[in-house]
């Protein structure tokens, strides 16, 4: 094991000492898609411990562009990201305990699948999750590292509770929906993930480590136009989030659909559902349209609609951004 790490352990900032620290450590990845897969790889590489990835969705071709984990085989199988990620992650390291959870995270669930962690990993697509983040680790005192990724630029930023100010310190107002950019609009270029994803990588080992030269700023970059910024920021002193109001872990901002990034697609969520059989659903589905599926998710297509349904009751509408056409085909094919 010595051997694999050596050329790492060589390195002064990381040493034997350093090393012995990583592969005590347990984080959590948030989201597996450009961001999830580069920061799952790096970490995973570098001997962490524990590495649990939670994603929510499957994989289409479309993602291999720039999720650098993935391939065609992972498509043709039906898998959902988090399965596929750790998948390949134990054939490049046998030595780490991987966690690969399809899940959606929410405000039910966040607590307990992070209060065991050392880091929180961002690698997500959409705001209303990441306030979660933030809450839970100011909460329970975890750090967090925020990365996005869009068009040819992103950003990232520690948020070590306690010592930094957090993600509501920098964006007061939850934003409207419909007046976010998504990869869906404005598209994105993978070095632009890739980056962002290896600047949060490199500042977790730093964390676990319990380096000095941990990163107290934004970092801002665009890769097209060859700029990289940094940005001195503030704690505000109204910051809910700041003062232990925990807005986003109380449901305040809690929504039943989500469109996803990049996808021209809908996820919704039922909360009153919390186990569907696909044997019952396909032999009712079956008769309005076609119906395939595994262990994992089933897929039906009706009209000039796809839908996928995952076991917990989850439903992706493809082909819509429209929210209350999603609903309202759930409603049809599934039932509220
Ligand atoms: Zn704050």
């Amino acid at each position: 094991m010595i051997d694999r790490y050596s050329r790492q352990v060589l390195f002064p900032g990381i040493g034997t000492e350093g090393q012995r620290k990583l592969s005590n450590s347990c984080v959590v990845i948030i989201g597996c898609g450009a961001l999830g897969t580069i920061i799952a790889t790096s970490l995973v590489r570098a001997g962490i411990g524990k590495v649990r990835i939670i994603d929510r969705d499957f994989i289409e071709y479309h993602n291999l562009q720039r999720q650098a984990l993935f391939d065609e085989d992972d498509i043709r199988n039906g898998l959902p990201k988090a399965v596929a990620a750790e998948r390949h992650l134990k054939k490049v390291n046998s030595s780490v305990e991987i966690e690969g959870i399809v899940a959606d995270v929410n405000y039910t669930n966040i607590e307990r699948l992070v209060r065991d962690v050392d880091i929180i990993l961002d690698g997500l697509d959409n705001f209303e999750t990441r306030g979660l983040i933030n809450d839970t680790s100011l909460k329970h005192k975890i750090p967090w590292i925020y990365g996005g990724a869009i068009s040819s630029s992103g950003m990232t930023m520690n948020i070590i509770p306690g010592q930094t100010p957090c993600l509501r310190c920098i964006n007061p107002e939850v934003p409207n929906r419909a007046r976010i950019r998504t990869c869906e609009t404005a598209g994105v270029i993978s070095p632009a993930p890739f980056i962002i994803g290896s600047l949060q990588s490199v500042e977790a080992m730093k964390i676990l480590v319990g380096a000095e030269e941990i990163n107290r700023q934004l970092i801002v970059i665009d890769v097209w136009r060859g700029k990289f910024n940094r940005f001195e920021i503030n704690r505000r002193a109204d910051c809910p989030t700041c003062q232990g109001e925990y807005e986003f872990l109380e449901g305040k901002h809690s929504t039943k659909t989500t469109s996803l990034c990049g996808q021209n697609a809908v996820q919704v969520t039922n909360p009153k559902v919390r186990e569907i059989s696909f044997e019952t659903l396909a032999a009712q589905l079956k008769r309005i349209g076609e119906v395939s599926y595994n262990e994992f998710m089933l897929r039906f297509t009706a009209d000039a609609h796809e839908m996928v349904v995952f076991p917990d009751g989850r439903a992706i509408v493809k082909n819509t951004n429209d929210e209350s056409l999603a609903r309202g085909l759930y409603a049809k094919y599934i039932g509220i």
